[in-house]
Parts: C-alpha cells; structure tokens; sequence
C-alpha cells in the first residue's frame, strides 16, 4: 500500500463516514500515523440523500473527496480500498490492493440496507443508501413517467405512477414528502398529455405511527403534513413481498407498483473476522463497551453505526445517526491518546441534541432536548442544521443556492436521467 512505518503507533480506520472522518480529524494532529481505508474516494452526506433521488440535489453537493478532508496532516494517509478481512489474531487487514498491518484499528463501517433475510424484496424494491443507489432511484422514477405515457394499458399505467416507500422513518417520511411535492408542482408541467394526478404515493409503516423515533407530537404533524400532501399512510401494515410488480402485505391490502422503496430498516455492515456471534449483537452491530472498545479487544474498536453501546438508557445501543458517529468518533480520539500514554479511558457519554426531519416546503419537525416545534421555523431550523454539519465551503453554498432557486422557483431541476437504470426486473 506504500504507507510508511514510523516510530508512531498506527491507526488503522476502516470507513469515511461521519464517525471514521470526525476521528481521523481528531488524530491527524497528533503523534500517531493514521490510515483511512474507505472503498469510495468521497464522503456521503446520507441526509440529503433523498434529494438526489427527487432531483432536488445533485449528487456532488452532498459528497466530499475524503482527501481533502484530511489534507494539510503528514500523519495522515488516505487509501482507496474495501477492506474484505480483519485479522484480530496478527493485527492486520485484508483489502483489495493488499494487507496492511495495524497497531490499533477503529471499525467506522456504518450500515447496509436490511431486508430482514427476503430476496425479493432485495432484489426488486430500490433502496437509497449511497449516491449510486439514489442515482438509480432518480432515474427509475424518471423512466417510469416516461413509460407511463407510451401505455395505453390504463392498469400498467397507474402501476408505473405508483411509489410505495416502506418504513415511516424520517427517510420515508422526507422521500414521501419529495414525491408529493414533485406531482403537485413538477409533473403537470413536465407531462401535460399524462394525468398525473393518478400518480399515488404509498407509506407502509408496520407500527401505528410515523417517526417512531420522535414525540408524539411530531409524529402526529408529520403525519397530518403528509396528508394534506395527498400521502396516503398506511400504519400497522407489514410488507411482507415485492415481487418486481405487487406488493403484498400482512393484511388484504397490495399495491402494484413499479417503484418500491425499501426505507424499512439498516443493519451494521460487518466485515468478515469480525462477524462472528460472539462480537455480533442486535441489529446486526458490534458489541462495543463505553470506550467503544470492540468485545473482547483493547485495541480494536468500533465507532458510529456499525457500533452497538447498550447502556442502561439505551439498551439497544444508540440510534444509528449522524450525532452518535460524530460524537463517538471525537471522543475515541481523545480516548486512544489515552491509551497511548497509558492513562485511564474516560467512557463515551451521549449528548442528544435531538432530531428532526422535514415533509417538505415550510414543513418539518424538529424535537430538541428542550424544545419541540413544528412548520415554517422548523423547516428553516431543519435547513441551518444540515447546511451547517455539509462537509465543504462550496457544497454549502451549491445546496443553498439550490434551495433558494427551488424554492422561489416551486422547481428540482436535477431530474435528469444521466445513468439509465436499466435493473428494472418486474415491468418492462
Ligand atoms: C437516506 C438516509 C437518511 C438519513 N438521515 C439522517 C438524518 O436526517 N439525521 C441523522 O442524524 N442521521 C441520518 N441518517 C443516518 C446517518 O447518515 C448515519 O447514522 C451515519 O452516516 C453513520 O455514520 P457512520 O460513520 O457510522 O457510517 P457511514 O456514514 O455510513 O460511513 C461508513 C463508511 O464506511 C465505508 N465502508 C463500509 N464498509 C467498508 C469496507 N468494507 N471497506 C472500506 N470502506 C467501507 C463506506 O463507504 C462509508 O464511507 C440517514 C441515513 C440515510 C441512509
């Protein structure tokens, strides 16, 4: 890999997400050798996501090249490369451009898309947890209202202008949000010989409220913003099957549908050494202790999504969000130094500092620790919040400037189908 041995210890971190970069800025001050092996060049600022896949964003102003993060540290080295194997017994890992040995290693892997062990699903619905996935999607979504106007077959029609999102998390809710937006304000303009008004936006949700996550009262807001959006919601119903062309679920209800999105769930994205039960807890994560310490290791450790802390608050570890990494991330930096100099660790302390999510224009929720409101200001406090936590000067800038132009102009101009998808299994 060309990576120098020095005289300082050094840190292997698999993963450039929120947590892997929030440590790897904390470290490459100091007297250790940090490496960074992520199998993308760019960091993704998942949030957003869903506006690449509704052409609100385009997908450069929510990524950031991980090397210019990091670039003014001498400790610091960058290595494009997936990393297939941990070997915990001789300190090195396995990747796709070779072995590199470590003195301590921070797993920072996130998640993966978790269909609960159905192939169909996972094979016909759509998810969106990387930008190429969100690429897709925006293509798909396209594709389907121009294939919508070359049938006459009126059945296959409404199937290719229906969306069914599973899961009423805040990633359904702000998609379903999206969508509804686009087929009141874009789709009448952009297909005036369709009659776009047919063009339904399904969200399946197993439990009886939306944002499960959130209060009560946020819960019950998004839900009425949806609706008053046309966002048909449908609590306490399972999907139990896609089959590329219905839906079906635990109750009579199905849906045929060529867009199906599977926002229903995500599950620690485990690498081979380090997936076996013993290390492995609920939801698919690495059992880590308050140091962040992977079970049954001093110097190996997990970070963000792929961790699971239980505490005595959160028996079922954090929530797999932004704040966590970051704040995990931060903390194990301070930690390692510690360990370092053989000095004491201090164990990781969660500061909720809430969470949020929005429907559309001049509507979302926010609940803070101390407050809790909904509409106008929260939709602004929504877009001050994530404007401020985008990576890079310019993507600040591009995504407000976007936001300006969309919301002056009711427009999401990136709805281009620059990648075909051409996966589209079920119809066609
Ligand atoms: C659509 C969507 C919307 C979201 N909205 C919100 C929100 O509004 N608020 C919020 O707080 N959170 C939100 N989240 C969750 C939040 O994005 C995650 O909790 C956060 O990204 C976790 O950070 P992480 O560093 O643990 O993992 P990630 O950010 O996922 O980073 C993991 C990194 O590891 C790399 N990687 C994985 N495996 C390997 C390997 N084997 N080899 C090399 N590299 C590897 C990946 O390429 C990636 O860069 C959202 C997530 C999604 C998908």
């Amino acid at each position: 890999m060309n990576i120098p041995r020095t005289s300082y210890p050094r840190v292997i971190i698999i993963g450039g997400g929120f947590a892997g970069v929030s440590l790897a800025k904390k470290l490459s001050k100091q007297e250790v050798q940090v490496v960074l092996l992520d199998k993308n060049n760019y960091h993704t600022f998942q949030p957003l996501l869903y506006q690449v896949s509704t052409g609100g964003l385009e997908p450069d102003s929510i990524a950031y090249p991980i090397r210019k993060i990091l670039k003014n540290f001498p400790n610091f080295h960058f290595r494009l490369a997936e990393v297939n194997e941990i070997n915990s017994e001789n300190n090195y890992v396995k990747t796709g451009i070779g072995d590199l040995k470590f003195d301590y290693l921070v797993v920072a892997s996130g998640s993966k898309t978790n269909y609960f062990g159905n192939s169909e699903i996972e094979k016909y619905s759509m998810a969106m947890k990387t930008i190429p996935q969100s690429l897709n999607l925006r293509s798909l979504i396209l594709e389907n209202f121009e294939d919508a106007l070359l049938t006459s077959d009126l059945h296959e029609r409404n199937a290719l202008m229906n969306f069914v999102i599973v899961g009423g998390g805040p990633t359904g809710v702000e998609l379903a949000g999206a969508l509804a937006e686009i087929k009141k304000g874009i789709l009448p303009k952009d297909y005036p010989d369709l009659d776009t008004r047919s063009a339904q936006i399904h969200i399946v949700q197993s439990s009886g409220c939306l944002l499960k996550g959130m209060s009560k009262k946020a819960s019950r807001k998004a839900e009425d913003f949806l609706e008053k959006l046309g966002v048909n919601i449908w609590k306490n119903v399972r999907v139990t099957n896609y089959d590329g062309k219905t839906v079906t679920t635990n109750t009579d209800l199905t849906f045929k549908a060529a867009t199906v999105v599977w926002a229903a769930g995500v599950k620690g994205a485990t690498i081979k050494g380090l997936d076996a039960e013993d290390f492995i807890t609920r939801g698919n994560r690495l059992e880590v202790n308050t140091f962040n310490q992977v079970k049954g290791f001093e110097h190996i450790f997990a970070i963000g999504d792929i961790a699971c802390m239980a505490t005595e608050d959160t028996p079922y570890g954090l929530p797999m969000m932004a704040q966590p990494a970051i704040q995990q991330g931060d903390q194990l930096g301070d930690n390692m130094l510690r360990l370092i100099e053989k000095q004491s660790l201090k164990p990781f302390v969660y500061n909720d500092k809430g969470a949020m999510a929005t429907i559309g224009r001049n509507k979302a929720v926010v609940d803070l620790p101390k407050f809790k409101f909904q509409g106008v200001f929260a939709w602004f406090v929504w877009m001050f919040v994530h404007l401020f936590f985008l990576i890079g000067f310019r993507n600040r800038m591009v995504v407000f400037v976007n936001w300006l132009y969309n919301y002056v102009r009711f427009d999401r101009e990136a709805r281009l189908i620059i990648r075909p998808f051409k996966n589209k299994k079920g119809f066609n």
